[in-house]
């Protein structure tokens, strides 16, 4: 008897990408999840079901062991610590750069820095690893209208083409990490239902691999 598997998907951008790895791990599910206002999803597998969740919960379902394997970006994974979680595969999908970012040509000289993002922990251990004292704003979205309205001297955001920065009239300046989406592992899961993990987590790499061989005969 195989024991029940949950793998959490973050819903959105990435969802998209990783159900054609699932598929090409040999995971599906029963129905169209675009088409649905489900949060649980049944697989082509009894043993196997899908959680469509925030990006940001991910990490929490897998860490307190309410889903086995999840699905995330390493942001979230980075502002969430990710205590408790073993990360066993880079997906390599939804690639994109954690970065600070401000207005073009502006510089902040003589006092202290404002800083708005809704990567707080990331930010403020980045800056104190920098030598540079900020003040952290919480923002819950549109970082990059901050330091328009003055809120803000920089923004920490994710920068993929860097089209939405130029469009606000701001720059990419330091990076602060490369991201991509990893697969994460509960460390109760990892223990007491290694059979059914460790061929899931094969698989998967199987499919990366294959992805990445795509990528470069295209
Ligand atoms: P861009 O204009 O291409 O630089 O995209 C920047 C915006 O798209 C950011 O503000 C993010 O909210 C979002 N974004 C881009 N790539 C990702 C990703 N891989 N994961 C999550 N959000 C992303």
């Amino acid at each position: 008897m195989n024991q029940p598997i949950t793998i959490a998907l973050s819903k959105g951008r990435i969802l998209k990408e990783t159900l054609p790895l699932l598929a090409a791990a040999g995971i599906e599910p029963a129905e169209d999840i675009s088409q649905s206002r489900k949060l649980i999803f049944d697989t082509n597998h009894a043993h196997i079901k899908l959680l469509v969740i925030r990006a940001t919960d991910v990490p929490t379902y897998v860490e307190y062991g309410a889903a086995d394997l999840g699905v995330a970006g390493k942001d979230v994974l980075l502002e969430h610590g990710a205590k408790g979680l073993y990360e066993p595969l880079d997906l390599e999908i939804s690639r994109c750069r954690l970065m600070t970012a401000g207005k073009v040509g502006e510089q902040v000289a003589g006092r202290r820095m404002k800083v708005a993002t809704k990567f707080v922990n990331v930010a403020k251990a980045y800056y104190a690893e920098q030598g540079v004292q900020v003040d952290i704003i919480k923002l819950y979205g549109a970082m990059e209208l901050a330091p328009l309205m003055g809120l803000a001297d920089e923004i920490v955001d994710i920068v993929d083409t860097g089209n939405t920065l130029r469009a606000n009239g701001m720059e990419p300046r330091e990076l602060i990490a490369p991201i991509s989406t990893r697969l994460v592992a509960g460390q109760a899961a990892t223990k007491m239902k290694h059979a059914q993990i460790q061929p899931i987590i094969e698989r998967l790499r199987q499919a990366v691999e294959a992805a990445r061989t795509e990528e470069v005969s295209v």
